[in-house]
């Protein structure tokens, strides 16, 4: 597969994609139906679909039965922790081997030409990028995903969380399931933005930003307060007319669907001519910018809030503009602060 067609590679081996970014037409005003037409399929497929199934598989054959689930006993939350990890270790994995240690593709599509594991830094734990996301991945991550299953389950086996019947009300719970993608980038919007605030980013994100250069791994390496408020996005559950099995589509949604984030390259090869997009553009240029792309664009959050990079020229252009005027507000207040001292 000859990548340079998609897009273009410089002198460092990185990758860039010829197509700008684009947010989902979704929410844009006034309506562009073909647009959303056109767009719909990328809304299910494949990642979405992938998501919801592993939702119902659950629901038939990993979760206990609900009698079980009024007590919180050791026994099914251990069982949940160690089906969880085995999913992750299988679907994080799959990237990892493919990708990253065979590395079927080489570089084809990859943004970063380097591969992390070629490069040592101080940054992690036993200065590599691969062990310290692994750890913190399964520490932590699965940890409090697990936990956060486990309330949730816990709620709606002793009524404490609305649960509709699909026979009773399929399409409330259609409407729901449809916007559990919504919700997820609403939620991770707003958590995200909060904790690139100084003190927050300093404390808790800058774990998770550690790795500049993101692989498979990366995408649950998170300080445990991020992962809390990241997977907290299933409590919307607690209050909207749901159902079990699509609280764990938006819970599978944020913990398997960090993945295709944070793969590193802009198409998975399937095959011999199958390309699959993982979307991960927007997301890579918020670990190498830091201050762009909060979100992934779903809802435009970042264009009302001026934070959208589409990887475009002109996307350049407005960040260095706003870095310039924050330098900018910065002296003048400097300025001023210490005009206030010598007069005093
Ligand atoms: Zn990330
Ligand atoms: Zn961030």
């Amino acid at each position: 597969m000859d990548d340079l067609q998609y897009g273009t590679r410089n002198k460092r081996g990185d990758w860039t994609p010829n197509r700008p970014v684009e947010p989902a037409p979704l929410f844009d005003f006034p309506p562009r139906i073909k647009a959303i037409l056109k767009w719909l399929p990328h809304y299910f497929l494949p990642w979405n679909v992938i998501f919801a199934v592993s939702a119902v598989a659950y629901w038939a054959w990993i979760i206990p039965p609900v009698e079980s689930m009024q007590s919180i006993r050791l026994g099914w939350i251990g069982w949940l922790y160690a089906v969880n990890a085995l999913c992750v270790l299988l679907f994080y994995g799959a990237f990892e081997l493919h990708l990253y240690v065979l590395r079927r593709q080489e570089n084809r599509f990859k943004y970063n030409g380097k591969f992390p594991a070629e490069q040592r830094s101080k940054a992690f734990w036993f200065e590599s990028q691969n062990i310290d996301n692994i750890l913190r991945t399964f520490l932590s991550g699965v940890t409090i995903w697990t936990g956060v299953e486990v309330v949730m389950l816990w709620a709606y086996a002793n009524g404490h969380a609305p649960w509709l019947s699909f026979a009773e009300r399929p399409w409330t719970l259609a409407l729901v399931a449809l916007a559990v993608p919504v919700i997820h980038e609403f939620h991770f919007f707003c958590i995200h933005r909060l904790i690139h605030t100084p003190l927050l980013y300093k404390w808790v994100h800058s774990v998770h930003h550690n790795s500049v250069n993101p692989s498979p791994w990366s995408s649950l390496s998170m300080h445990p307060v991020e992962h809390l408020l990241y997977f907290a996005t299933v409590f919307y559950h607690l209050i909207l007319p749901s159902n079990p099995v699509v609280m764990l589509y938006q819970l599978h949604y944020a913990g398997f669907g960090a993945i295709p984030g944070h793969v590193g390259f802009d198409k998975v090869e399937v095959g011999e001519n199958g390309l699959v997009d993982s979307h991960a553009y927007a997301h890579y240029l918020h670990h190498k910018y830091f201050e762009v792309n909060y979100g992934d664009a779903l809802i435009p959050l970042d264009k009302w809030f001026g934070t959208w990079h589409d990887g475009s020229p002109e996307g350049e252009a407005r960040m260095q503009q706003r870095y310039r005027k924050r330098k900018e507000k910065l002296a003048a207040r400097k300025a001023r602060m210490e005009a206030r001292g010598a007069t005093k």
